[in-house]
């Protein structure tokens, strides 16, 4: 299966993704990841990536086409794989289609801006990769990630200020893709649950709808 994962910053697209990965064993590819990863190594693409992701706006398109055109041509992604956070402006989607790439299923979360502000100030991550929310997803012991023992910590880009240019940025770019992709007969929709376990419930059984 190949899979686009839409939705604003902190619909729960990393969480669900993770749920979708372990279930139809496909790997998940989240962009944002990558890119924090490379602003660790303190690397030149970092360097680049970091002043865009701080102010809230999209990384230009060639690095990131860049980076999935390297990931989608190894041999793990040959039977499938989840893309999350990617694409996510119409140029990036039309990129993706000129690679050849065909998309099964684009999975829209859908969650109201109210409550996207209220879930990423209560986001909470890891450097391992793992995410909490301080209400809906606690770790087991406050402030330690339950996989790997590491402190949790905020994310630069989950601040007040960054959140709100965030979702501009994908209410102007990202938002679009959903009339982009229903247009090919391959958006299906879930509303996003205040619990995890309920949307991840949504997003199996829209899974197997396309997949039947
Ligand atoms: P995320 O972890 O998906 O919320 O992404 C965090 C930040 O990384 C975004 O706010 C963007 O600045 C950048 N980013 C991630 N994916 C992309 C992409 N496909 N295109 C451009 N920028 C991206």
């Amino acid at each position: 299966m190949k899979l686009i994962l839409l939705g604003a910053p902190g619909a729960g697209k990393g969480t669900q993704s993770a749920k979708i990965s372990e279930k139809y064993n496909i790997p998940a590819i989240a962009t944002g990841d990558i890119l924090r990863g490379a602003i660790k190594e303190g690397t030149e693409l970092g360097l680049t990536a970091k002043g865009y992701m701080d102010a809230g706006k999209l990384v230009p398109d060639e690095i990131v086409v860049g980076i999935i055109k390297d990931y989608l041509s190894t041999e793990a992604c040959k039977n499938g794989f989840i893309l999350d956070g990617f694409p996510r402006s119409i140029p990036q989607a039309e990129a993706l289609d000129a690679m050849g790439v065909k998309i099964d299923v684009v999975l829209s979360i859908e969650v109201p801006d109210d409550k996207i502000i209220a879930r990423m100030s209560g986001r909470r991550v890891c450097h391992c990769g793992a995410s909490y929310h301080v209400d809906y997803i606690p770790p087991k012991v406050e402030g330690i990630c339950d996989k790997c023992g590491a402190e949790l910590y905020i994310r630069a880009d989950d601040c007040a200020e960054t959140v709100a240019n965030r979702l501009k940025t994908f209410h102007a770019q990202t938002e679009p893709l959903k009339t982009y992709y229903e247009a090919k007969g391959i958006l299906a929709t879930v509303e996003g649950q205040e619990e995890v376990a309920d949307t991840t419930a949504l997003v199996f059984a829209a899974l197997d709808r396309v997949n039947a």
